[in-house]
């Protein structure tokens, strides 16, 4: 069943296929607004978001969508005061989180992995012990266990 929605900008009934709530030709004109700012900031590397905004005549909160889709990056200093970690409120230059949360955001998922990888290999080691150590190590562990 299709998902149909209406588009956030022009209003009209279009077929959902993911990313931005844009129907086709409204989707169309953010790309084509995108690329504008890309070959801006191209030409101008250190242009602040307020600039491209004046100079291409393209909303802030659009480019601000861009930056948080990680699609750009602000090189300029007013950069700061425009995109926030999620996390922790401090300035970011793109995406949604600040480099440390992003550090630590993937690296809780990490551990995550890494103790469920541990309690694994401590479950195969015991095994691999218990087969070494004969019978009387499997009862002990099982002492231990209660
Ligand atoms: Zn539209
Ligand atoms: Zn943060």
């Amino acid at each position: 069943m299709p998902d149909v929605r209406n588009c956030r900008k022009c209003g009209k009934i279009y077929n959902y296929i993911g990313g931005a709530p844009l129907c086709p030709s409204c989707k169309e004109l953010d790309e084509a607004d995108f690329k504008r700012i890309k070959e801006y900031l191209y030409d101008n590397p250190k242009a602040s978001v307020t600039q491209v905004s004046v100079d291409l005549d393209v909303s802030v909160e659009k480019i601000k969508r861009f930056l948080k889709e990680g699609r750009l990056e602000i090189a300029g200093d007013d950069g700061n005061l425009i995109l926030e970690c999620e996390n922790c409120g401090r300035s970011i230059k793109t995406g949604r989180y600040c480099v440390e949360c992003e550090r630590s955001l993937t690296s809780s998922l990490r551990s995550a992995a890494s103790q469920f990888k541990s309690e694994l290999e401590s479950q195969s080691q015991n095994t691999g012990r218990s087969n070494a150590f004969g019978m009387r190590y499997l009862n002990k562990s099982y002492e231990k266990k209660d």
